[in-house]
């Protein structure tokens, strides 16, 4: 018997987990961390299965809410392996290290808040895994080359081809010794990165997982380059800095990358550029160290000793020191900085320097949620007088704020469809995971019409036999 079974994203959109059986043989396809707050006692639940019966784990890609519970599967007993592109198994650990050490420091804050409280936790203060675990976690890891069937498992083979989403990330096609494939897409990228292959179609299979993140939604066609230079020139003009808070993975580098396209076409003023991110500045050296997962422009220059990121006044500021430093500059200086929705990271103290200048721009170029700092900024746009709330005091927003539109990690609703319809061979079956429950079952609804296939958005811990 050969099944799938869905642990995690199935209908919402974190916490991918799902489980491959074939011949009594067991793969686990990604291990992610539920991020949404009403799913985080899942994080802290038994796992579905037990971590030891598992053959094997695979891994899509290196974000957390792909590969951020892996450091617990291994507490709870996974002596397994854990296969992966040798891009992810750069960025996969960088992400886990990072994610124990704040499980660890929230730990001990809700300690110290419950204490002044006068209350304590049940189950105590743990956290859920310690940067300890996540370092013993990542010697469990072996990247692999593009499109080259692993074996992963007694008669179960793995083969990773591009998925177009961040450095490293693949389309997992599991092929069993019974005859039974299944492509998966983990994330799905836009095929517009200037820095990494748009998805693969030579790789399909009968059954399909595909995410639906924007499963029910368009981007707008816009140009980025154009907007960033827009915005640049007229805070060069003001005599202010550029705050970009910014995800550490692919988006801070897609931003440098940009701006050493604008410098080289002499389209940048002479401004300071400060990568103030430790884990941006780390995936710095994964792309560096796998040439072979970029576009083939990227690729060469990576071969010829030249970074493509690389730009006159560009300072890289992993310590806490030259991090302070950067507010020295009150002109001139772009900062990219973490959290990318300033709900945490250096990038609030760069705020506290430039949130009340006229002369200082923010800009955001991603996804800001409801709730975070970063929307709530985002939404004095076009207002005069409006506060918002940081490192416990209220401050006027006085500085520009601006947001280019146009980066995307994940595929929108056409680009998926598109990608779906040119897979070859083409599918007959498909699981809608990793989106919203309206999304996915309307998704679900849709590659039915148009394609004719069998399709379904499983729930949480649905099993089905192929
Ligand atoms: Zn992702």
């Amino acid at each position: 018997m050969t099944s799938l079974s869905f642990l995690g994203a199935a209908r919402t959109v974190t916490g991918s987990k799902h489980l491959f059986e074939s011949g009594g043989h067991r793969v686990l396809i990604d291990c992610g961390l539920h991020q949404e707050r009403e799913l985080q006692d899942r994080n802290w639940a038994p796992f579905p299965i037990e971590p030891k019966l598992l053959d094997a784990v695979v891994l899509t890609h290196g974000h957390l809410d792909h590969c951020g519970l892996l450091p617990r599967l291994v507490k709870q007993g996974f002596r397994g392996r854990v296969h992966c592109t040798t891009a992810t198994a750069g960025i996969a650990p960088l992400v886990m290290a990072d994610s124990g050490r704040l499980q660890e420091e929230d730990a001990r804050f809700k300690e110290k808040r419950h204490a002044a409280a006068g209350r304590r936790m049940e189950h105590g203060y743990k956290p859920l895994y310690t940067h300890e675990d996540a370092l013993e976690t990542a010697r469990h890891i072996d990247g692999h080359a593009w499109h080259v069937a692993v074996p992963v498992a007694p008669g179960i083979t793995a083969a990773f081809h591009p998925a177009g989403h961040i450095l490293g990330s693949a389309l997992v096609r599991l092929q069993a010794a019974d005859g039974h494939a299944v492509l998966f897409s983990g994330d799905l990228g836009t095929g517009g990165n200037p820095l990494i292959e748009g998805p693969a179609t030579n790789c399909g299979a009968p059954n399909l997982v595909v995410e639906s993140t924007y499963g029910d939604r368009e981007h707008e066609a816009t140009e980025v380059s154009d907007q960033l230079a827009g915005v640049l020139s007229a805070t060069w003009r003001r005599g202010g800095n550029v705050v970009v808070p910014c995800f550490a993975i692919e988006r801070a580098q897609e931003i440098l990358f940009r701006l050493r396209q604008l410098h080289d076409s002499g389209r940048l003023d002479g401004w300071r550029v400060f990568l103030d991110s430790p884990m941006a500045i780390g995936v710095l050296q994964v792309f560096r160290d796998n040439p072979e997962s970029c576009l083939p422009a990227v690729r060469q220059l990576i071969k010829d000793g030249r970074s493509p990121f690389d730009l006159p006044g560009l300072s890289l500021t992993a310590g806490r020191e030259d991090s302070k430093a950067i507010n020295e500059h009150r002109r001139g200086a772009i900062i990219l900085a973490g959290a990318g929705m300033c709900n945490g990271g250096r990038i609030k103290h760069h705020l506290e320097h430039n949130l009340e200048r006229t002369e200082s721009t923010v800009l955001f170029v991603g996804y800001q949620a409801s709730g975070t700092l970063g929307r709530q900024i985002l939404e004095t746009r076009g207002k005069s007088g409006q506060e918002v709330r940081l490192f416990g005091r209220f401050r006027q927003v006085r500085c520009a704020v601006e947001q280019v539109r146009g980066f995307s990690g994940h595929a929108d609703k056409s680009q998926i469809l598109a990608w779906a319809g040119a897979l070859s061979p083409q599918p007959k079956r498909a699981f809608v995971v990793h989106g919203g429950e309206n999304v996915t079952q309307g998704f679900a609804a849709e590659l039915a019409t148009r394609f004719g296939w069998q399709t379904v958005a499983p729930t949480y811990q649905q099993t089905i036999e192929l």
